[in-house]
């Protein structure tokens, strides 16, 4: 059984995340999802509630589980018997990136492969840090992330006294 690691910031999840962990589940037996607990970037959601939502958004996937972790992603797929690290890629900014993590992690994990998917076409320009910019000016993001994610956004920028 082929195990792939999904993992990232989630904050929060976005249906660009959600087309590619569902796509990811038709190609292999199970996909775990990693919600990283700390990332070196400013969070508007704790990691509960980042792990919490992304719960609800990949219910109904019977082959998709939802798990935070720390530390580094290659030791957390080693871990859990990941052979697979799942990433999605947009633009070609996503390149450069995806490609210096990947060989890092080939470096520290040899036997750990990094599989990329490209996004689908509705959701090249659709990242978690644009979703938030729109949403705390109160910009329509209805078709970009499930209900539940965008009813939590307007309650974290109403509870922060931001109009939306
Ligand atoms: P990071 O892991 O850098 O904190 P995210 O949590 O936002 O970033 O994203 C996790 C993974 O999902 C990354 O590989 C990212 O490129 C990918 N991703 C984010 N948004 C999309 C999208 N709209 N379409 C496809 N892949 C995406």
């Amino acid at each position: 059984m082929t195990i792939a690691l999904y993992p990232g910031s989630f904050d929060p999840v976005t249906n660009g995340h959600i087309d590619i962990a569902a796509r990811a589940a038709t190609l292999f037996e199970k996909v775990i999802i990693g919600v990283y607990d700390l990332p070196a970037k400013r969070l508007l959601f704790d990691r509960d509630e980042r792990a919490g939502m992304m719960r609800e958004a990949v219910a109904k996937f019977p082959n998709i589980e939802v798990r935070l972790y720390s530390g580094l992603t290659v030791d957390y797929a080693r871990k859990i018997g990941a052979r697979v690290i799942v990433r999605g890629l947009r633009a070609n900014s996503d390149f450069e990136a995806e490609f210096a993590m990947a060989l890092m992690n080939k470096k520290n994990e040899p036997d750990i492969e990094t599989v990329c998917l490209m996004t689908s076409n509705e959701y090249v320009f659709l990242s978690s840090s644009l979703l938030k910019e729109v949403a705390a000016l109160g910009g329509e993001i209805r078709n970009l992330v499930p209900p539940h994610v965008a009813e939590a956004l307007r309650r974290k920028y109403e509870a922060q006294g931001v109009k939306s």
